[in-house]
């Protein structure tokens, strides 16, 4: 199961991290806010967490296969 990433760009402080960590996953876009470039990514669900947890904006949600908030606490 690969859990669906969302990022809520009114969150993102363009640190820069996520497209620092997966550039094949996250991009930033024309306003240098992050933006999902690779949906059909092969990023597993642990990888997926700890870089929701690392955004220092709390700008990425992930959403499990029923479309359900995953708690990242
Ligand atoms: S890690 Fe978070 S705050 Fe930084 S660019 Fe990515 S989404 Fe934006």
């Amino acid at each position: 199961m690969t859990y669906k990433i969302e990022i809520d760009q009114d969150l993102c402080i363009s640190s820069g991290k996520c497209v620092s960590d997966e550039p094949r996953v996250f991009a930033f876009d024309d306003d240098e806010l992050a933006t999902v470039i690779d949906t059909g990514h092969s990023l597993d669900d642990a990888r997926l967490i700890r870089l929701a947890r690392n955004c220092p904006g709390q700008a990425i949600n992930l959403r499990n296969e029923s479309g359900e908030l995953v708690d990242l606490d």
